[in-house]
């Protein structure tokens, strides 16, 4: 959905109410009495008229910038956000820390040196090991996928830098990416069994300019130890329109990376306590941690600034809602989301009502999706009345694990909610260069706050049980 759709919906407001788009709900939605209703009124109006959220993720880029995990700019960033949570009025604000080991990309750059000479924009794969000095040189051998070159002989891969020339599809749901992203972290691998010198990716991303994709995991799976880099697309078709046009296309590829063990990492934590149940926990999380070319703005900068932002809404209230709303900013979940593993061994045995996520951008919320109880379809259906004028459509119950920060809190069990932001252009920027401030629409952000600040309070409020009716059996985790 876009804006047009979203101001339409922002001019019907005056005439929607919660309890007459509840009948038009499958299910018939839980009672919300009026206290709620009136408190859901209020925190709404106050969310698309904040100012908040976006100064959070602006504070958040101007201050620290790019913050890798396990680097120097992300331990600020977890001081920036304890003072900044510290300052919102939210408690128990503490960073629980652990550690990783780091990658850190220091040189990345490539040229094709035959037919003739020419730059190409890349950026070294997470885990990929330096090039020898100066960089390596090779004749290019492409690929239409991993099954293309794991059908190909060992002697049409030997010596030779693989590339995996695989596009991405641009969709709302962002489900391009599951498909798209096998090829970066299984090139590695596979090309360094069939005695390749380095691998070479089209970018996991949907743009057309020349911004080249980050992305994959501190340590190559499968013990690999091959240089590998993403070509932004318009590379990754020079490259293509080299080859076909004839045989023998060279290309020096010369990247430098620093792995660091045990580098410090923590995730942030901040509540607003239950005034009644304090140990339920409706749980909401982002991570700081970002890739290094850019900003971090949309991933995940707004992330952050979404989840507190609607929170600090309901610290705003008179009284404390019923049940504990806890926020987790977590560390490190560019490097294989260690920050939600941290949590869940630090948590396991907390009783979490529910859990969510923010971490696909600021562009409009247009979809819900749950993984509840059978029996807690009214439960959901009232989320729905309630998001409804947000322009917010139902979705089904069979979500996956939710997000990065929160799948080993779904996998133990948790019922889980994800608002699912428009995905078209997010893959446009997603760890580039490009993911900066410019990216973020403040109105969309705002309706982003709004629709968090509803179902956080709603969960937190009420006394309803996401599992009634027993739960589905979490998804198998998906790939990152
Ligand atoms: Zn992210």
């Amino acid at each position: 959905m876009r804006g047009g759709a979203f101001a339409l919906a922002l001019a019907g407001l005056a005439v929607l109410t919660v309890s007459a788009l509840a009948q038009d709900a499958a299910v018939t939605p839980a009672p919300v009495s009026p206290q709620i209703a009136s408190a859901l009124d209020q925190l709404r109006d106050a969310a698309l008229g904040d100012n908040n959220g976006y100064s959070i993720v602006e504070d958040l880029v101007t201050q620290i910038g790019p913050r890798r995990a396990g680097s120097p700019e992300e331990a600020r960033a977890r001081d920036w956000a304890q003072a900044m949570l510290r300052a919102e009025g939210f408690s128990n604000v503490h960073v629980e820390p652990f550690t990783l080991q780091s990658w850190e990309p220091v040189v990345q750059t490539a040229s094709v040196i035959a037919p003739g000479q020419q730059p190409l924009v890349i950026a070294a794969l997470g885990g990929s090991p330096s090039t020898p000095a100066g960089g390596l040189e090779a004749e290019v051998v492409r690929f239409l996928n991993l099954d293309a070159l794991a059908a190909a002989p060992d002697a049409a891969v030997r010596g030779k830098i693989v590339f995996i020339d695989e596009p991405m599809a641009r969709t709302e749901d962002g489900s391009g990416y599951g498909a798209a992203v096998r090829k970066r972290a299984r090139c590695a691998p596979m090309a360094q069994h069939k005695g390749a010198l380095a691998c070479l990716i089209r970018s996991v991303g949907t743009n057309t300019d020349r911004f080249a994709h980050q992305g994959g995991n501190a340590r190559q799976p499968d013990g690999a130890s091959l240089p590998a880099a993403a070509l932004a697309p318009p590379d990754a078709d020079i490259l293509a329109r080299l080859l076909a046009h004839g045989a023998g296309v060279r290309v020096r590829l010369n990247i430098t990376s620093v792995m660091q063990e045990a580098a410090p990492s923590g995730n942030v934590i901040a509540e607003i306590r239950g005034r009644e149940k304090p140990n339920e926990i409706v749980l909401i999380a982002a991570h700081l941690d970002s890739w290094t070319l850019g900003q971090g703005a949309i991933d995940d900068g707004a992330g952050v600034a979404i989840i507190t932002a609607a929170a600090k809404l309901i610290n705003n209230l008179p009284r404390h809602p019923r049940r504990t709303i806890r926020i987790l900013l977590a560390g490190s979940e560019e490097p294989g989301g260690l920050g939600g593993k941290a949590y869940d061994l630090a948590h396991h045995g907390d009783t979490h009502i529910l859990a969510g996520e923010s971490d696909l951008g600021a562009d409009l919320v247009w979809r819900m999706r749950t993984r509840f109880g059978a029996g807690a379809g009214p439960y959901a259906s009232a989320m729905l009345s309630a998001l409804a004028p947000l322009a917010i459509i139902s979705g089904d119950n069979a979500l996956d694990e939710g997000g990065t920060d929160i799948a080993p809190t779904t996998e133990a069990g948790a019922p889980t909610i994800a608002l699912n932001q428009d995905a078209s252009h997010y893959f446009d920027v997603h760890h580039t260069a490009n993911d900066t401030m410019a990216q973020i629409d403040r109105t969309h952000m705002r309706q982003n706050i709004a629709a968090w600040a509803i179902v956080l309070y709603l969960a937190a409020e009420t006394d309803w049980d996401f599992r009634t009716g027993g739960m589905a059996p979490a998804a198998p985790p998906r790939q990152r």
